[in-house]
């Protein structure tokens, strides 16, 4: 039995509040927070349970701590945006308690993805006796559970991994993103990276692309973009020679992408607009569908999973883990599309995983380097079930 602060109120808060409503035998007390409360009342008021509502600017470490000093939850579930890790962090530090999150943490002013500014944060949270858990969402989060039960079920070496991301879904609208728009085109319009015989190469935006066949869904043009589960996996995974990421995009996606580049609409620095300054990102963002309200009637399936090639007792071994998720099934369960509940799904199970004691620790960590079969368990129990496909390699 244990109290749960979840902050952030968006398409992923929405699936995290409703999955842990599921549970009360685990998360007996749920208290949101976001910057706009009318938000939080509204996933309240969709709930059969009462949770309690609160606002907080978590920009700021203090409200935050504050926050935490007033309702002493056991854990704090940030499904705000990356943007917050620090303050949330920092906040959760000053009231000792232990934290989750699921993208890691980018300075508002810089497009740059990488772990050194929280796993800066390790010895601190040590010694104060508490744990974070980074990226327990999709990609990164699952893919990386997959990797550790790779690693621990079907291989001694595991030599080549390919993550792949396949939205086969349909929206309706001309141009949206699945999750908040600012964090997404940030994402994907930055240099691509993989990591290969221990350095990374650096890429063009978008240069590398292939068809890749989907379970479930068949070929898709997928792009090489970097993606921050490279850097933890590129680090513990043992006997590795190469990790890619890959992800779909339609034609009419990447058409509007490149018209809103042109034109400066995905520029983060600011720009004089009739005596004003505004972000064209940020504004862009304000005029876009709320990722939250794609759901209604989006159609079709993601399929998402990860790609080894490694040993296994002097054989040389591939295959593939993965898991199916259909938009409309999710809609029906949690009223969300399937980007957010593949997103919810797993951070309830690892805020779970710690509740339980299943995954302890003092310090920061990534998915990993915790024992898998615990969270593939509840995968298959709380709506991600995976398989797993012998023989597949990228190429078939
Ligand atoms: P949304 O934009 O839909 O929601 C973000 C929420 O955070 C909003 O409710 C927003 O409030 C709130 N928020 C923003 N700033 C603050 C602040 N300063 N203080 C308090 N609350 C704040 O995003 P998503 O739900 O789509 O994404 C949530 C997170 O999930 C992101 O970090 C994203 O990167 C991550 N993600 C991870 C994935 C994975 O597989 N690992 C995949 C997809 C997303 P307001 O309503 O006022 O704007």
């Amino acid at each position: 039995m244990s109290k749960v602060l979840i902050i952030g109120a968006g398409g992923v808060g929405n699936v995290v509040v409703q999955k842990c409503a599921q549970l009360p035998g685990v998360f007996s007390e749920i208290v949101l927070a976001s910057r706009t409360v009318k938000k939080c009342q509204d996933i309240a008021a969709s709930l059969k349970r009462p949770i309690t509502v609160e606002q907080v600017d978590a920009d700021d470490a203090k409200q935050v701590a504050a926050l935490v000093g007033k309702h002493k939850p056991q854990l704090v579930v940030n499904v705000a945006l990356p943007y917050q890790d620090l303050p949330i962090m920092d906040g959760c530090l000053e009231a000792g308690v232990d934290y989750l999150d699921t993208a890691n943490y980018e300075p508002k002013d810089v497009a740059k993805f990488e772990y050194s500014y929280q796993w800066n944060y390790h010895d601190r949270y040590k010694d104060k006796g508490i744990m974070a858990l980074l990226g327990s969402g999709f990609d990164p989060g699952v893919t990386n559970v997959y990797c550790a039960y790779a690693m621990k079920h079907y291989y001694d070496e595991i030599n080549y991994v390919d993550i792949v991301d396949c939205n086969a879904g349909d929206h309706g609208h001309p141009f949206a993103t699945n999750f908040n728009p600012e964090i997404n085109i940030r994402e994907i319009t930055q240099k691509g990276r993989y990591w290969e015989n221990g350095q990374w190469v650096e890429i063009d935006p978008m240069s590398i692309h292939r068809d890749i066949n989907y379970p479930e869904v068949g070929p898709k043009a997928s792009y090489l973009l970097y993606h921050e589960e490279l850097e933890s996996l590129a680090k513990y995974i043992k006997g590795l020679k190469r990790i890619r990421f890959w992800m779909t995009f339609g034609e009419q996606y990447l058409t509007h992408l490149r018209v809103l580049q042109n034109v400066g609409m995905t520029r983060i620095d600011p720009v004089d607009y009739e005596g004003h300054k505004i972000v064209p990102l940020q504004f862009l963002k304000a005029v876009l569908p709320d990722p939250g309200s794609l759901g209604v009637n989006y159609k079709g399936k993601t399929s998402i999973g990860v790609i080894f090639d490694g040993v296994k007792d002097g054989q040389r071994k591939q295959m593939m883990i993965y898991n199916v998720c259909d938009h409309a099934e999710c809609y029906k369960e949690v009223r969300a599309q399937a980007v957010s509940y593949t997103t919810g799904v797993p951070a309830m199970i690892g805020a779970k995983m710690i509740l339980e004691g299943k995954w302890k620790g003092k310090g920061v960590f990534n998915m990993e380097q915790f024992d898998p079969d615990p969270f593939m368990a509840d995968l298959n129990l709380y709506g991600l079930p995976w398989k797993i496909i012998e023989g597949k390699t990228i190429d078939n």
